[in-house]
């Protein structure tokens, strides 16, 4: 199908706006007026550029508070609409947005509505332009889609149709009932037809609309319900996207619309009318890449915890240390920490070390890297050797490198292979696994992430939560794999700057955390203090064995439960931005000690406080 993107959807310039939808792939545009109004590009330049891009204008919008009004309002308004025709017609659109009226002055009488949109239609007409009428989910009279349709048919226009928004009428409907009818409009009288989705707020409809909108599949809507009823209806129009949101409006044009692209092709992909490579999920994390230009410290970390160091690759300054079937790289190569800085926009602190790169564990891995290419995903150049396992790796929204990966599995590529084994003594124990990555995302880069890890990876997405930070609130938002092998909690930092709250984190599962905690504290690498008071409440909402609370106080143990089972968890300091959580599952538990967060983001605060960085 055609897709088609609403410049306000994106930031920037107008000529910026159609430069970014077109190098993300889209066929079409809806030209928003204010952004025709801000800009010096007269229509006819403006159609000419979009030709040039290989765009067509599939609508302009909106047009507002047209209909149902005294005769002398509706002259004044024919007048502005020729006015806007003469101009579409030099812009080379056929099609006009008209949105039900919001004006004091509209009565409520369909039949005037109808008659007086019949004769803006007989005006269009003259222009060769077809008018969509949309019931806004706040308009005066008119504020359902039926509403609008039932106006559109009394009309009997061959120029006027109906435009269905996915968000008015997603936001009203009490249920997938009240969408049925939507199968009885004559396919031909669906002019235009606008997608968005959205998380489900109870707040004002306006206000909502205006500011949370999203992406398809960003949201809580069924939107894939609702088109699958359009294109039963016969609609063979653009799936168009019109999304009002926030962060969009601020972030980079360029990134969004692909990220904007990749929603429709995963629509698509669920409506059954495009077909792409299957998702191939990753079923654990092969190993987890650290940049650093002091590899000092961090060594002294990975001894703490237990990894000893094993291999090192032979043609870069890469280490493998492991323990169990956790495996941690050390790339202390100045190319590996530059692409890390870039794409930290040169926020990294001093020493650099940061979470770079994350091998996945794949069934499949050139099948992963093919729905990855498919749905827009930057396809990394193999940096290799002659000899080297030919890794496939894509980059995340947020830069990170994820190298789709086999790991000593017959037939399969084996990037274990580029290593050689340098002489070392036992891990510290054999029950260790990477149990999550914690990694923090750019603010404007969120929904996007979380769309990409379930779209492109084909790993499920958990519930929102909201974590206070001393000087801010993150959001989180895991992503999965059925299995939990693969658990990557995505967050977001209200604060761009709060290094604290921007550091990324390594969980190490283990079978017996006091055990393991006890050795960090035996290697001097004290784990991060926990606050008495934490202790003391713990008491109150939880029964423990005798001298239980007391080793978890000593050792900064954290604790928490829900419906399956039991989570014991305690974290080092920070190196750089990345410190290892060390945690110990059972009974099921699913969660990640949310309810401790605001409590560990504190104590780190504090530490960084003490030691200035
Ligand atoms: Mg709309
Ligand atoms: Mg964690």
């Amino acid at each position: 199908m055609r897709t088609s993107i609403a410049t306000v959807s994106l930031s920037g310039t107008l000529t910026e706006k159609l430069t970014a939808a077109a190098r993300a792939g889209f066929d079409g545009v809806e030209i928003f007026e204010n952004d025709l109004l801000a800009g010096p590009l007269a229509p006819d330049e403006i159609r000419a550029r979009c030709a040039d891009l290989g765009l067509t204008v599939d609508l302009y919008q909106p047009v507002r508070d047209v209909e149902a009004v005294p005769a002398d309002e509706f002259a004044r308004n024919l007048r502005r609409a020729r006015h806007k025709f003469q101009l579409m017609e030099r812009l080379g659109a056929d099609t006009v947005l008209v949105c039900s009226s919001v004006s004091p002055l509209a009565r409520d009488d369909d039949a005037l509505a109808a008659a007086q949109l019949s004769e803006l239609a007989d005006l269009a007409q003259d222009f060769g332009i077809r008018v969509a009428y949309e019931a806004l989910a706040w308009g005066r009279h008119v504020s359902t889609w039926d509403h609008a349709w039932r106006i559109v048919e009394t009309a009997a226009h061959p120029a006027l149709g109906t435009c269905l928004d996915s968000f008015h009428i997603l936001s009203r409907s009490s249920g997938p009932k009240d969408l049925d009818a939507i199968e009885d409009i004559p396919g031909e009288k669906i002019f235009f037809l606008q997608l968005a989705d959205a998380p489900l707020l109870g707040m004002d409809v306006l206000q909502w609309s205006r500011h949370h909108r999203c992406f398809p599949g960003q949201g809580g809507f069924d939107v894939a319900g609702l088109v699958a009823r359009v294109l039963r209806a016969g609609y063979d129009g653009p799936l168009s996207l019109e999304v009002f949101n926030d962060v969009f409006r601020q972030a980079e044009a360029g990134p969004t619309a692909v990220d904007a692209r990749r929603s429709l092709l995963l629509l698509q992909e669920e409506l059954g009318v495009e077909v792409l490579p299957a998702p191939a999920p990753p079923s654990a994390v092969a190993f987890a890449e650290l940049v650093t230009q002091d590899a000092d410290p961090v060594a002294a970390l990975l001894g703490g915890l237990g990894f000893t160091r094993t291999a090192r690759h032979r043609g870069k300054p890469v280490d493998l240390w492991e323990q169990g079937e956790a495996r941690i790289l050390v790339n202390t190569g100045g190319a590996a920490l530059a692409r890390s800085r870039h794409r930290s926009r040169g926020k990294s602190p001093a020493d650099g070390t940061a979470v770079a790169a994350i091998g996945l564990e794949s069934a499949d891995p050139a099948a992963a890297a093919r729905r990855a290419e498919a749905l827009l995903a930057p396809v990394l150049p193999r940096r290799r050797a002659e000899g080297d396992a030919p890794l496939d790796a894509v980059a995340a929204p947020d830069g990170t490198e994820l190298f789709l990966c086999a790991t000593r599995r017959p037939g399969l590529p084996d990037w274990r292979a580029d290593f050689e084994d340098v002489p070392h003594a036992p891990a510290a124990a054999d029950d260790v696994r990477i149990d999550h990555v914690a990694l923090t995302q750019p603010w404007h880069r969120f929904d996007e992430a979380v769309l990409f890890h379930r779209g492109v990876l084909g790993l499920d997405a958990e519930e929102s939560v909201d974590v206070a930070d001393p000087y801010g609130l993150l959001r989180s938002r895991a992503v999965t794999d059925a299995g939990g092998g693969v658990r990557f909690p995505l967050t977001v930092a209200a604060a761009p700057g709060d290094d604290t709250a921007h550091a990324r984190h390594i969980a190490l599962g283990t079978g017996d955390v006091v055990a393991a905690a006890r050795r960090l504290v035996e290697a001097g690498c004290r784990p991060l203090p926990i606050p008495v008071n934490y202790y003391d409440d713990l008491a109150a909402r939880f029964e423990f064995a005798d001298g239980e609370l007391e080793t978890y106080r000593d050792l900064g143990i954290l604790y928490d439960r829900d419906a399956h089972g039991v989570f014991r968890h305690c974290y080092t300091r920070t190196v750089g931005r990345v410190f290892f959580e060390l945690v110990q599952r059972d009974g099921g538990y699913r969660g990640y000690g949310a309810a401790n967060a605001p409590v560990r983001l504190a104590a780190q605060h504090a530490v960084h406080r003490l030691t200035g960085g």
